[in-house]
């Protein structure tokens, strides 16, 4: 269907112990490969950002249950403990990385845990993770003047394709910060698509430079992430999210049951 709504996840770090900086939006290994479970479970497809946005301006039709997962900033944690379980699902994914903030020769320290170094960024890449842009040094675009702005998005971009042989097609804005300049802006550099931050699924309608992603947080517990990409209301169901402890394990097991139930019946 033309306009058939797709969940955009947005991660950033995965980490069995985050720092404070980046505890709140940082993912536990154990909850991620819940997560992904899920994904597999509830049938969804995952495919990358350029796929998605290419298939929307088209017209070609995409797979069954499209679903992007996207990780910002480019943390150690993505080769570390996502990547063997994206893997081992076969899923596509899309990392953006502040150039900037990446381990090696571009490194500005400006990032916020262990960060990722190219080496690790190219084997993502060979293993079909597709990489994006994020700027070169993270700051909040819409607030840069022309000239910083349009470094920011250039230096990003000659980094990213110095480094891996291929130029990156899509951004992800920092803070999920964009205007109208900064979005013209990133189009003009050559990037075809962009992400946002929202608090609901990617429509055809936002266009490909405002395509909006939802946020997984640490304390994002499994029902609350099926509400996620089902997109379902968040916050009505909140308190009864933070009454679950349980585990998908258990909740796999209800609905298991729940099945069973529905087949006796019958
Ligand atoms: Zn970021």
């Amino acid at each position: 269907m033309a306009d058939t709504p797709v969940p955009i996840l947005m991660y950033h770090s995965v980490a069995t112990a985050p720092n404070d900086a980046t505890r709140a939006l940082s993912v536990a290994p154990e909850a991620f490969a819940e997560q992904m479970a899920m994904i597999g479970d509830l049938g969804f497809t995952p495919v990358n950002t350029a796929d998605l946005a290419a298939s929307w301006r088209s017209s070609r039709p995409l797979p069954r249950r499209p679903l992007l997962i996207t990780f910002d900033d480019g943390y150690e944690g993505v080769h570390r403990h996502a990547l063997p379980v994206l893997a081992k699902h076969g899923f596509a994914a899309t990392l953006f990385v502040s150039t900037g903030w990446i381990k090696g020769g571009h490194d500005t320290g400006g990032g916020l845990d262990t960060m990722l170094d190219w080496d690790q960024v190219r084997e993502l890449a060979a293993a079909d993770v597709e990489i994006g842009g994020h700027s070169h040094t993270h700051p909040q675009l819409d607030q840069l003047d022309d000239g910083t702005l349009r470094h920011e998005l250039i230096h990003c971009k000659e980094i990213v394709a110095d480094e891996l042989g291929t130029v990156p097609a899509s951004f992800a804005y920092p803070y999920g910060y964009s205007s109208r300049r900064v979005r013209e802006a990133v189009r003009e550099t050559g990037y075809a698509q962009a992400l946002a931050v929202g608090n609901g699924l990617a429509r055809r309608r936002q266009g490909p430079y405002a395509l909006q992603r939802v946020t997984v947080r640490r304390s994002t517990g499994i029902e609350e992430f099926e509400r996620l990409v089902e997109g379902r209301s968040i916050a009505r169901n909140f308190a009864r999210d933070r009454a679950l402890t349980k585990g998908y394990a258990m909740v796999r097991r209800a609905r298991q049951v729940r099945r069973k139930a529905i087949r006796t019946r019958v």
